[in-house]
């Protein structure tokens, strides 16, 4: 038994825990979990608790047979919400098969897995997500109406007596108690909405702390009697919550980004690391925006004279906030700050698969020497057609239909994914469509009826 292993065996006994949860997360990133008694634990640590992987979403046909969630220890953390007795700690697992080779559908092994093979290249892959959500004024009803936003107030604002604030605060004290940091957190553009920015580490951490930071928000939203959503786009007329995520490779101490002597303070690595975001970037948007919903989000364009922010478009630049990919400009003494901001993740992606596929696509760049394109200087929502085309500007797919179509021919996804996990992956998503499709919408009724 190694040093962590024992450490979380002696915090059960001395911390009199009851429960620990075992986590993990299905192909479309839904938490699950299976509770154990402490006395389990130290055979699960060990080999893994058994469970049907038939039973769970984007298992089911990648696997029939029976699978292990083995815990990793250095995840270990008491659930602050659960109260103080009795106890309830929980740990995120890797997925296994009997034999204890990893399971195919285990979207945390194909993280681990493009983790190493930047490894073997010299780089740490580090990451930080600014996540958007909505809080509602009460949890939805199946077939009821849409609940309110919990308040009115827009970019930045702090009014009295106000929820959201206070939301805010408690939300970020259960997640310092999870060891998970937060470096900002505001009201965003919307009504109701908040973004919270967590501290960068590197990106599998930051997966787990992102499956963590969701479970957190519809606890604590639970609690206060209001609802949390991570709903791509929960309402027309409303900005989206993007997934924003800031990238950077590391060379052991050594930001790989930073060249203090470049026009943009941007490396080799750096700029081919953002030319194979760039190529790549309409192959793995199916997974970073994997739901019928979430294309109501890339738009790209203006609410009556007011921006939406996501992008639509594949290009980057400094400060356009219509670009894919934005750099930050920093501070020269702060060299690690370097780093590239993609910004078409939605909060409602699977943050492993997600992160895996923007490293393999960067990594694609770096290794195949990718030359960077010009920066967009323009608002690229604002181009006629013709003028992006002359400036080499593509547009990122415009619907789940359109993301499945590009993503099925692409063989850095397939590579990424696995055989498996991507034909189970374009299976569910073709599904989902094909639902989808047959809809008969609100915006057709009122367009249609009246005249047709
Ligand atoms: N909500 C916007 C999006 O969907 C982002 C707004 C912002 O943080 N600039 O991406
Ligand atoms: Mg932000
Ligand atoms: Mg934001
Ligand atoms: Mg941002």
């Amino acid at each position: 038994m190694d040093k962590q292993q024992e450490f979380v065996l002696r915090t059960l006994e001395e911390r009199d825990i009851r429960f620990v949860r075992l986590w993990f997360t299905d192909v479309l990133g839904v938490l699950k979990s299976v509770e154990i008694a402490p006395a389990e634990l130290e055979g699960a640590l060990a080999e893994g608790i058994g469970f049907d992987g038939s039973a769970i979403e984007g298992f089911a046909r990648v696997h029939e047979a029976d699978m292990l969630a083995r815990p990793d220890p250095s995840t270990f953390q008491v659930l602050p919400w659960r109260g103080e007795h009795p106890m309830t700690a929980r740990m995120f697992c890797d997925l296994v098969m009997p034999d204890g080779t990893p399971a195919v559908a285990d979207s945390r092994w194909v993280l681990r897995r493009t983790l190493a093979r930047a490894a073997d290249a010299g780089f740490t892959f580090y990451t930080h997500p600014e996540i958007e959500f909505f809080l509602l004024k009460h949890p939805p009803t199946r077939g009821g109406p849409m609940p309110p936003p919990v308040d009115e107030s827009g970019y930045f604002d702090l009014t009295p007596n106000d929820i959201s604030h206070d939301f805010r605060q408690q939300a970020i004290g259960v997640l310092e108690r999870l060891g998970i940091s937060v470096e900002f957190s505001h009201h965003e553009v919307a009504p109701g909405q908040q973004e919270i920015d967590l501290r960068y580490a590197d990106a599998l951490t930051i997966a787990d702390n992102i499956m963590t930071f969701r479970q957190v928000m519809k606890e604590v939203a639970l609690r206060q009697g209001i609802y949390a959503t991570f709903m791509p786009k929960p309402f027309s007329d409303q900005a989206g919550s993007g997934m924003h995520t800031h990238m950077s490779l590391f060379e052991g101490d050594r930001n790989a980004f930073h060249d203090p002597t470049d026009e943009y303070q941007l490396s080799k690595v750096a700029k081919a690391f953002i030319a194979g975001l760039l190529v790549h970037a309409a192959e793995i948007t199916a997974v970073t925006n994997q739901w019928v919903n979430s294309y109501k989000r890339l738009v790209g364009d203006q609410r009556a004279g007011e921006l939406m922010e996501a992008p639509a478009y594949v290009c980057w630049g400094h400060n356009n906030r219509s670009a894919l990919i934005r750099v930050p400009l920093y501070k020269l003494n702060k060299s690690n700050a370097a780093r590239v901001e993609f910004r078409s993740p939605d909060s409602a992606c699977n943050p492993y698969l997600t992160f895996a596929l923007m490293l393999a696509a960067g990594l694609r760049g770096v290794q195949g020497g990718y030359d960077l394109p010009a920066p967009a200087a323009d608002d690229v929502w604002t181009l006629t057609d013709a003028q992006r085309r002359e400036r080499g500007i593509t547009a990122l797919p415009g619907s789940l239909a359109e993301a499945i179509a590009t993503m099925e021919t692409s063989s850095l996804v397939r590579e990424t994914l696995g055989d498996e996990l991507f034909d189970f992956f374009l299976r569910n998503k073709r599904s989902e469509w094909i639902e989808y499709r047959r809809q008969v919408t609100p915006f057709e009724i009122d367009r249609y009826l009246p005249t047709l």
